[in-house]
């Protein structure tokens, strides 16, 4: 079954997987959906004896689907390779009944490397399928951890050059540090005086904005998206949860067919979205559990219907989930009005002119199947230290995030299906928070001694993008005012 795209914003635009990956927004800057979801046939059994990169073609090929098997076969393999650090790509560990999902054996350590690893390379297959000859132009906004593992997938791809926005004094030391000594000629790194919601809406208006479209086409050039509004990073993101289902059944902890509950620390949407995806394959998943921090707008989006970012924002020890926009929520939304791209565009223009828009209740009833809530600063302080003191384990921040939600939704409802826990960066990439909520009389120690103390701490290996960076030089010294973000990529690019 041929899968087409088409944007939640006009009914104008059905292209198919690979245009939609070039693309990244559409054109009228809606997010491109898939028509249908296609059914993932569920022998369990035969998931349980898959490797990670079997699951992955099995996955994408029922949604890229004008990719050929070879194609998506040659960008697995090159994806999900040495790069890794465990030979199965991703893994789960357990806490009483509850199995954190460690998405971040990736080269930057966080769950962004599941799909941006592969990214390129579905990119620049497309491109070729497509007789695109363009040079392919990323531009991403990054809340920390998008932006290094976008350079970390695209450096010196041929075809390709990439510029990463992130705000200024809101990312931890150590994201800050691996975007700054990012190597490769075709990559460029641009702080900007403002947050995140600021850099991702200023990077949409450039997306849609005529006068730049022209001046990029007339020195053969293309802007694509390597955020998460981009299909291409959604779909392998669908593959983990199958994978980790098939994981549960092969280990004996949940019989083929039976349903398990997923937690998502979520910031922009999209790895939530893509389990939801997967249930809506097939997977038995039957609760959605959605974790905030303290920018808890989807919290009470799902308890009110009605969607406000007219709140301050605040910058947390989960600097990945600081967002008070959660671009993929639109999906979501286009799916609860019966994919009426008119409706879709009435709520998103009034998110861009007054940050409100409000759901109908039958839309409600549409999102039964999430949960949400949030964990403060200190719930989730005390959420590392309460996980590593009853069973050593050590999870990072935004992981710690999820935990808790996941302890309040159980002891609210009472619902103890076998709980995943997406976890989704190395405890080492936040190790000023991890330790000090472990070791709070650390606090003074450099953040280099502080690795260390969390070497001691969790006896697991410091990864190598970690021992990268310690004597890497700094490469990229820009920042910039958001409304010059336009002028800096005209600069940079020399159009
Ligand atoms: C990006 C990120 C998130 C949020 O994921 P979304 O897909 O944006 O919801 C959570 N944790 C970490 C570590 C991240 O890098």
């Amino acid at each position: 079954m041929q899968i087409m795209y088409r944007s939640t914003r006009s009914s104008d635009f059905r292209v198919t997987a690979s245009q939609a990956v070039l693309q990244g927004l559409a054109p009228d800057g809606g997010l491109f959906v898939p028509e249908k979801l296609p059914r993932c046939a569920g022998d369990w059994n035969a998931l349980a004896s898959q490797t990670y990169q079997e699951t992955a073609l099995q996955i994408m090929s029922l949604l890229l689907t004008d990719y050929t098997q070879e194609e998506l076969q040659g960008c697995i393999d090159r994806a999900y390779d040495s790069k890794f650090d465990i030979p199965q790509i991703t893994c789960l560990k357990e806490t009483d009944g509850v199995w954190y999902l460690e998405l971040f054996h990736g080269a930057t350590i966080a769950f962004k490397d599941m799909a941006l690893s592969i990214l390129p390379h579905l990119m620049t297959t497309a491109a070729a399928k497509n007789g695109i000859k363009d040079e392919i132009v990323i531009l991403t906004a990054t809340s920390g951890d998008t932006g290094k593992a976008a350079m970390a997938g695209f450096a010196d791809v041929p075809g390709t050059k990439i510029i990463v926005f992130y705000p200024k004094g809101g990312v931890s030391a150590v994201q800050e540090r691996q975007m700054l000594t990012q190597r490769g000629a075709n990559v460029h790194v641009v702080g900007i005086n403002g947050n995140f919601d600021d850099a991702q809406s200023a990077v949409k208006r450039i997306f849609s904005d005529p006068e730049m479209k022209e001046r990029m086409a007339a020195s053969g050039k293309r802007f694509s998206s390597a955020n998460s509004i981009n299909i291409g990073r959604l779909v392998p993101q669908i593959v983990y949860y199958f994978y980790a289902y098939g994981q549960l059944v092969k280990d004996g902890r949940v019989s083929a067919g039976d349903p398990i509950n997923i937690t998502v620390p979520t910031g922009n949407f999209g790895n939530i979205l893509a389990a939801y995806y997967a249930k809506q394959m097939g997977l038995p998943v039957r609760k959605l559990i959605c974790a905030s921090n303290e920018n808890k707008v989807l919290v009470d989006f799902f308890r009110t219907g009605a969607y406000d970012r007219n709140r301050s924002f605040r910058l947390t020890s989960s600097p990945s989930m600081d967002i008070l926009i959660s671009s993929n929520l639109e999906r979501l939304i286009y799916q609860s009005c019966k994919e009426d791209p008119s409706v879709t565009k009435k709520l998103m223009d009034s998110l861009a002119s007054s940050g409100v828009y409000r759901i109908t209740e039958e839309m409600q009833d549409c999102m039964k199947d999430f949960y949400g809530n949030y964990a403060s600063e200190k719930e989730t302080s005390e959420e590392i230290a309460r996980v590593y003191d009853s069973h050593g384990y050590v999870i990072d921040t935004h992981t710690a995030v999820a935990s808790r939600v996941c302890r309040k939704y159980q002891a609210e409802t009472g619902d103890h299906l076998p709980m995943v826990i997406a976890s989704t960066a190395s405890p080492y990439k936040f190790a000023r928070t991890v330790v000090c909520a472990i070791r709070p009389e650390l606090q003074k120690k450099t953040d280099f001694e502080l690795i260390d103390a969390l070497f001691e701490i969790s006896g697991t290996a410091i990864p190598q993008a970690i021992e990268d960076i310690r004597t890497a030089p700094v490469l990229h010294h820009t920042v910039v005012d958001t409304q010059d973000m336009p002028g800096e990529i005209v600069r940079w690019l020399g159009i």
